[in-house]
């Protein structure tokens, strides 16, 4: 019998299912339990000219829509993510192995979010008039043409509805190529588009490996290219990307820092750190997984962490009181804990966690490590996984210092009683998006995104409406033109 979460086809272009069997079979397996519940086939060559050369002619009657009637769209399309809401997240669940406790209200209702966010800014998108005494000029704010988004495995849902709401609330088309790994939910966005009323070609689907993402990011076709991804992937397309001078947002790694200093809230700080370190097991990434406890707090802060640490319940993901999950696949669990193996090795303490949970799938126990130092190779590479290196500082400037001291430069938190001290630290971390006294909000409202090799651009808020349009500047002479000859 066909699993629930196979879809009906691997692809989705023109408003309807597409399928091309000649392409690789990629399948996809639910984290959980190691069992194949679908496949679905790598775009070939002629499945990608399909989409680009229909989302390059969609585009055209799409932008010539109003704001209204393009935000209308959108919003339907949220309040239809909304009420799908619990088949959505078994679908994420199947795609990612997430715990239905937090996908239940972390993906499609985040989704929704961006689709309501951008569906209401639609309309608002306007340029500007210059007066220049008799002369004007006046800008208009346009599509950028047809965008590509790239994705990675850990929110599909997400990563699909916050490039695709931006990009359709301008005007532009898009061809979405979600992670190899997690196929399946953004084929349910580019459905609910078109029941919402999307023409069809605006919002395209193709499945495929790193070679496909390449055919679309150096098609001439293509505007912009959105990914996110890991740095190595970001510098890739980034690099192609450049070559045929697109517009370009990368959402790529990090290795964020969480200071705690003494007078911190400890309670809040363990909590700061287990939503930073834990949710989705450890699979997001603006992860604070450089936790920097001052030393006045340490210990009754690990022993705490550890207390708390030890309630979460790892198991079936479909189980509701279930609150943490597997890894994405067994890859990434054997990469994870290769990490885990070099953090004992090169002479971090173990606190907690370790080790492979006894359980079919593949689940890791939330781990974390104390005493780890700058040097150690799981305080400087992502892990991507549930592992915690807890380093101890003594004074502010040290911290900072330590902090910055990264090719990364994603999120940044600190937690503490004194605001002056908040907000000092935090203008001198170098970082995208910070948190004080809190840690991994990423409202629909607030910009999102890094600096240094964490990337480029910014997703969500009114930030995003500028990496998906452009402007047009025209002057308007009301004389003479005067000429030298
Ligand atoms: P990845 O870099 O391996 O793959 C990301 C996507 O890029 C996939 O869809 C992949 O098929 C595609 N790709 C690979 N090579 C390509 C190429 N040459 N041209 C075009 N596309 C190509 O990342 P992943 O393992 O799927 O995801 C984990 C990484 O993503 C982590 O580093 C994580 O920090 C990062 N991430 C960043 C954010 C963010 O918003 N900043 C969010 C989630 C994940």
């Amino acid at each position: 019998m066909t699993h629930p979460a196979q879809p009906k086809a691997s692809h989705f272009i023109n408003g309807e299912y597409v399928e091309d069997t000649a392409g690789t079979p990629i399948p996809v397996i639910y984290a959980a339990t190691g069992e194949q519940i679908a496949t679905v086939h790598a775009a070939t060559p002629a499945i990608v000219e399909q989409a680009l050369s229909t989302a390059k002619e969609a585009q055209k009657e799409w932008a010539k829509m109003t704001g209204t009637e393009r935000g209308r769209v959108l919003r339907r399309a949220a309040d239809i993510m909304r009420e799908r809401n619990h088949d959505l997240s078994v679908l994420e669940t199947y795609d990612t192995g997430k715990p239905l406790q937090e996908t239940l209200v972390a993906d499609a209702t985040s989704g929704a979010d961006a689709l309501e966010y951008f569906g209401g800014l639609a309309a608002s998108l306007t340029g500007e008039h210059i007066p220049l005494g008799e002369d004007w000029v006046y800008t208009k704010r346009e599509a950028l043409g047809l965008c590509v988004g790239i994705g990675a495995w850990n929110y599909p849902t997400q990563i699909a509805c916050w490039k695709g709401a931006p990009a359709l609330a301008c005007g532009n088309s898009m061809v979405f190529k979600p992670s190899e790994t997690t196929p399946l939910c953004a084929l349910k966005v580019a459905e609910i588009l078109i029941e919402a009323g999307a023409p069809a070609g605006v919002f395209n689907v193709v499945q495929g490996m790193g070679e496909v993402g390449g055919a679309l990011v150096t098609d001439p076709r293509v505007d912009k290219v959105s990914l996110t991804g890991s740095v190595p992937t970001g510098k890739k397309v980034y690099a192609a990307a450049a070559a045929g001078m697109k517009h370009v947002t990368m959402e790529l790694g990090g290795k964020s820092p969480l200071i705690i200093f003494d007078d911190a809230d400890v309670d809040n700080a363990v909590g700061g750190a287990i939503n930073g370190n834990f949710y989705s097991s450890g699979q997001v990434c603006s992860n604070g997984t450089r936790v920097f406890v001052q030393k006045g707090i340490k210990e009754k802060f690990l022993a705490r962490l550890a207390e708390r640490t030890g309630n979460a319940i790892i198991g079936d993901p479909m189980d509701e009181a279930t609150s943490f999950g597997p890894m994405v696949t067994e890859n990434q669990m054997n990469i994870v804990l290769g990490y885990i193996e070099k953090g004992k090795a090169e002479g971090a303490r173990l606190i907690c966690g370790g080790t492979r949970a006894d359980k079919d799938g593949y689940f890791i126990e939330p781990t974390v490590f104390a005493d780890v130092t700058d040097d150690m190779t799981i305080a400087r590479e992502e892990i991507f996984g549930p592992v915690m290196s807890v380093l101890d500082f003594d004074t502010e400037e040290e911290v900072v210092a330590r902090a910055n001291d990264t090719e990364f430069g994603l999120s940044a938190g600190v937690f503490t009683k004194d605001f002056t001290r908040a907000h000092r630290v935090i203008g001198n971390l170098e970082a995208g998006s910070c948190f004080i006294n809190s840690y991994n909000d990423a409202p629909v409202e607030a910009p999102f995104g890094g600096v240094k090799a964490s990337g480029v651009g910014r997703e969500n808020s009114k930030e995003a409406i500028k990496h998906f349009s452009q402007v047009k500047s025209v002057y308007v002479r009301m004389g003479d033109v005067e000429a030298a000859f």
